[in-house]
């Protein structure tokens, strides 16, 4: 795990000042499978809506 995540989703609960305050995140390909063409194709299943 790094010891950083920046991330730019203000309104999760997990998000603080730029960068990512879980414990730990889950990152899956948008529309399944295990291969992600470009990083827009990474979602983060982590996030909780504030
Ligand atoms: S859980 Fe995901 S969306 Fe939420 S702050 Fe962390 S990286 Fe960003």
């Amino acid at each position: 795990m790094p010891d950083k995540i920046k991330c730019t989703v203000s309104n999760c609960n997990f998000w603080d000042n730029q960068l990512c305050k879980a414990s730990a995140i889950e990152v899956s390909v948008d529309g399944g499978g295990a291969m992600a063409k470009s990083d827009m194709q990474t979602q983060c299943h982590t996030f909780e809506g504030k």
